[in-house]
């Protein structure tokens, strides 16, 4: 009897978090069509390395023109789909991308050309060396909800500026807004194999690391990085892993405090909260620390929350009710080891479900979970310091080294405290907008992440460095090949000596020695 057998398709849904409205479900890609994608990509890869990177140059600019016209439109999608305000959909959406692409248009063709390599080994001078800088083929992109828009972005610019073809799995949470990257790109000139998105959950993700790509790129948690990490050892695929952060900023007693604590109230509430730089650790000098709170108190309770998509909005909802059982639980882990609640400290229900209060706790200790592990919300809390020395320490008492800031009027003594402080990045005097510096490397140190994006360290990581070694003298054989015995094992010492001994006299034996060892028949 014939039975009809049902299989389950995953859906994907694309929610607005602030009104719960659905808009638009997708068939999540399983683990066939992540590899037709990827052999897609490999496919029509070597068509669009060959172009050389003049050309496709002028193709991000046209990508960067078009976005531009179109800023309004992707900034209200970023929105919709992942709930900040437009101004931050802008600002640390758009601009960051279009800045990139500057980057990019300005710099590629030099970073990427063909490098002269000088030889100082007497016994390689007659040797010409080139670096070449060539494509790894397919580049897979993974990346999270919270930047859905810069973070594919920039990281995809530099895959494809290099000669790569890209094969992007978005966040679940975020699809729309790949799927306008996508858009823009193909109608800039990139073909559509080049630039493919595959839709779905975590599984497309994990189907991708072990489709046949050449490299990996993965924003998101370090529990999904490890994940990552272990299963791109099995193939030893080359990965730079973006993860999580706890960013500490440090308020030394010399600071101006309205505007350090501004800077930690937008710096903990921007993306409510969400952003892998986020001020998430607060230490301020014993003697400003009363007033130093009770500014952001106050600053923290004027914020305007609701819907990203009404222009007076500062803090937008969280994008899930996951991320919020988070916050909660860190708040009241906190609260019931004696931290004050000074604003904020609730959900905020009747704007809807995943809205929470712009939260400022005061008295924090080291040990609390807001102090250890990544929150990822609204939330600042501060503690208080009598040192610098303890302020580095306290800085350093962490897994994570994403990013970290320092506040002080005496910028020496600000930089010298930088230079302790274990991070990717560490900002004098301001929070976060060292990811909107095209220039600057982004990345982290201990469970923050291996690798860099942005900049030319992000460039490198697109491309594999090849040696090209030319003989000059084909018609030579080399000093080093057989012929061996007492008086090649004299002369070879005479020849190190010439070389690396000190003193213009040793080096002069060094070469009467050495003579025989350039004239000697080679086998
Ligand atoms: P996440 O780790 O849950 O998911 C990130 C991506 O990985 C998503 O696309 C997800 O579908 C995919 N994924 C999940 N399981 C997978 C698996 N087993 N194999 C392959 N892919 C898998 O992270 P998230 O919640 O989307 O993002 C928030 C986290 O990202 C935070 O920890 C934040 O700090 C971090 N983040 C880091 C940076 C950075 O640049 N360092 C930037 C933004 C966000």
């Amino acid at each position: 009897m014939a039975t009809d057998v049902q299989i389950a398709v995953r859906k994907v849904s694309s929610v607005n978090p602030a009104t719960g409205e659905i808009l638009r479900e997708f068939e999540a890609a399983g683990e066939q069509e992540v590899q037709a994608a990827v052999a897609q990509a490999r496919a029509a890869q070597t068509a669009w390395a060959d172009l050389g990177v003049r050309r496709r140059i002028e193709v991000i600019r046209e990508f960067q023109r078009r976005l531009l016209a179109g800023k309004s439109e992707i900034a209200g999608v970023i929105t919709r789909e992942a709930g900040k305000p437009l101004a931050e959909a802008l600002t640390t959406e758009v601009l960051v991308v279009l800045d990139a692409a500057r980057f990019l248009i300005d710099n590629a063709w030099g970073l990427l050309r063909e490098e002269p390599v000088s030889h100082g080994n007497l016994a390689t001078k007659l040797k010409r060396g080139r670096l070449l800088r060539e494509p790894y083929g397919v580049v897979g992109i993974i990346s999270p909800w919270n930047y859905p828009f810069s973070i594919p972005a920039t990281e995809t610019l530099a895959a494809l500026v290099a000669g790569n073809a890209v094969v992007l799995k978005p966040s679940e949470l975020t699809p729309l807004v790949a799927l306008e990257l996508a858009s823009l790109l193909h109608a800039a000139g990139v073909p559509e194999a080049v630039f493919q998105v595959v839709v779905g959950e975590g599984a497309a993700g994990a189907a991708l690391v072990q489709a046949q790509i050449d490299k990996l790129v993965f924003t998101g948690s370090v529990a999904t990085g490890r994940r990552i990490a272990a299963a791109a050892a099995e193939r030893l695929l080359p990965v730079v892993l973006e993860l999580g952060g706890k960013d500490p900023m440090l308020v030394l007693d010399d600071a101006d405090v309205d505007v350090s604590s501004s800077a930690a109230v937008w710096g903990a509430f921007v993306n409510a909260g969400q952003a892998c730089l986020s001020v998430e650790r607060c230490y301020v000098h014993r003697s400003l620390y009363a007033g130093f709170v009770e500014a952001c108190a106050g600053k923290a309770r004027k914020l305007r929350v609701g819907d990203g998509m009404e222009s007076g909005t500062d803090v937008g909802p969280m994008i899930h009710e996951r991320q919020l059982r988070i916050v909660e639980a860190h708040v009241e882990d906190a609260k019931a080891r004696g931290a004050r609640v000074l604003a904020g400290g609730l959900r905020l229900r009747e704007l809807g479900t995943n809205f929470y209060a712009p939260t400022l706790l005061a008295d924090v200790t080291q040990e609390m979970r807001i102090m250890r592990e990544e929150t990822f919300g609204p939330v600042l809390p501060v503690m208080a310091f009598d040192s610098d020395d303890e302020a580095v320490r306290l800085a350093n008492d962490s897994d994570y080294g994403l990013a970290a800031s320092v506040w002080t009027r005496d910028s020496a003594r600000g930089e010298s405290l930088a230079r302790r402080i274990h991070a990717g990045t560490v900002m004098v005097n301001d929070v976060i907008s060292c990811f909107g510096i095209s220039e600057a490397p982004h990345g982290g140190v201990k469970v923050s992440g291996i690798g860099r994006s942005h900049g030319r360290f992000g460039l490198e990581e697109m491309v594999r460095v090849k040696y090209l070694d030319t003989d000059r003298m084909p018609g030579m054989k080399k000093v080093w090949w057989y012929g061996y015995g007492e008086s090649f094992k004299r002369q070879m010492e005479g020849f190190l000596d010439m070389q690396f001994a000190r003193g213009l006299a040793s080096r002069l034996r060094g070469a009467l020695r050495a003579a025989g060892v350039v004239t000697r028949k080679k086998l």
